[in-house]
């Protein structure tokens, strides 16, 4: 099944294709950032002018309403959107977390002068965000976190520890997760705080993962003095605001299919090359690892259909983050097999390792499992 474009997302991407033509150099192109950044001064700014340039040209968030830079863009013109932005190879946007997480959940749940201040800021990638809402001790359960925030006089007193804080060691700012009523059930007590990562206090440690790379990072908060104006969303509902941040987390997982069927066409294509797709077994898995390409496309475009249709993303963000990760992690082992020695190389090599994080990241297998057996199939919680 492949969607009818209507006709304003078709003119939409002429528009567009035209505006990526003139500005899209080879300077930007295929320079893309990721999760995981190590990255030096001169590339942090080359990103940092190809995220000014869609800022301006009102491409860097389509889908926020047009007073905070955005253009009120409807679904489809954001499916078309991401399919050239992969299309093209241009890099995104310096604030992955920021626009498609962190953003919704100011735009619904902050004050006017919260909005004015950050969003601008944030779409041009002066900013950039992280999302602090992980502990050593609160990962799937992140109710049960125990960072505190006490309140005193105009400001929050904030003590503990984050963990896993993608982006953290370049983040200026972060959406952070407190308890600021530890007498409350746990899903109650909880505030969330908007953070100025440069007050006195904050410690941001890297962890190099697997990759050998930085990427995420634990945040230490000692006595540091938080604005009671940096509070999202009432005190103690902080809950509500986390899930629109989550919701709209794993409604990103629409466009996942353009990356990883994109990666399979490669793997095809190099099979014919060196002949491995002679081998009637390596054969078998390739096309097994095809239809779960196309299978992801299919629950995306479920999911999009919803949205057109009012749905939430709900639990069939859950379906898609499933198959996506573990059909990425299918794509490491096929290609170790295809590909010989030359897996370990390159961007292949690299890519091999990091699926390891994408059945943990955002919400792990097993929990993923747990939504769509009570929420999907109506199976009883225990
Ligand atoms: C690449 C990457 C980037 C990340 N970025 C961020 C970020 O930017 N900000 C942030 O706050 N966090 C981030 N995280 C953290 C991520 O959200 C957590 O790792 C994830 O929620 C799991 O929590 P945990 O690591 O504490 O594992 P745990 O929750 O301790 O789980 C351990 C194991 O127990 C299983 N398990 C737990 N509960 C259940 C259950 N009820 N039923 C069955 N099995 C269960 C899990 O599936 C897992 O296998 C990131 C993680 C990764 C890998």
């Amino acid at each position: 099944m492949d969607f009818d474009y209507p006709p304003e997302a078709e003119a939409f991407r002429a528009e567009f294709r035209a505006w990526l033509d003139e500005h899209l150099t080879d300077t930007y192109r295929g320079n893309g950032i990721g999760f995981s950044m190590e990255m030096d001064p001169e590339r942090l700014a080359t990103l940092r002018a190809w995220n000014r340039e869609l800022a301006e040209a009102r491409y860097a968030a389509i889908a926020w309403p047009e007073e905070y830079g955005g253009r009120g863009a409807g679904i489809m013109e954001q499916v078309v959107f991401a399919e050239e932005m992969h299309r093209s190879r241009a890099p995104g946007t310096l604030n992955p977390l920021g626009l498609s997480n962190i953003a919704p959940a100011i735009i619904q749940h902050g004050t006017e002068e919260q909005k004015r201040d950050l969003l601008p800021r944030m779409l041009r990638g002066d900013d950039i965000w992280c999302q602090g809402f992980s502990e050593p001790d609160a990962g799937s359960d992140l109710a049960s976190l125990k960072m505190t925030a006490v309140l005193d006089g105009d400001h929050f007193v904030v003590n503990g520890q984050k963990t896993w804080n993608t982006l953290g060691h370049l983040a200026n700012w972060c959406e952070l997760l407190v308890r600021t009523d530890p007498t409350a059930p746990k899903h109650r007590g909880i505030s969330c705080l908007l953070v100025d990562m440069t007050l006195p206090g904050v410690e941001v440690r890297p962890l190099i993962t697997i990759t050998g790379e930085k990427e995420f990072n634990e945040i230490f908060f000692t006595d540091v003095l938080v604005p009671r104006t940096a509070l999202l969303g009432p005190r103690n509902e902080g809950w509500r605001v986390a899930m629109t941040t989550l919701a709209y987390e794993r409604g990103t997982v629409a466009n996942l299919h353009l990356g990883l069927r994109g990666k399979i066409r490669n793997l095809l294509d190099a099979a014919q090359e060196n002949g491995a797709a002679k081998d009637p077994v390596l054969r078998q898995r390739l096309a097994r690892l095809y239809l779960e390409g196309e299978l992801l496309k299919l629950v995306s475009e479920r999911a999009i259909s919803g949205a057109m249709h009012g749905r939430d993303v709900g639990p069939e963000g859950s379906i898609a983050k499933l198959v996506w990760s573990e059909a990425e992690q299918h794509l490491g082992e096929v290609a170790g097999d295809v590909l010989g020695a030359d897996a370990n190389a390159g961007s292949w090599g690299r890519d091999r390792v990091y699926m390891r994080a994408l059945t943990i990241a955002g919400g792990t297998t097993q929990v993923n499992k747990n939504i769509l057996a009570t929420r999907i199939l109506g199976l009883p919680r225990k």
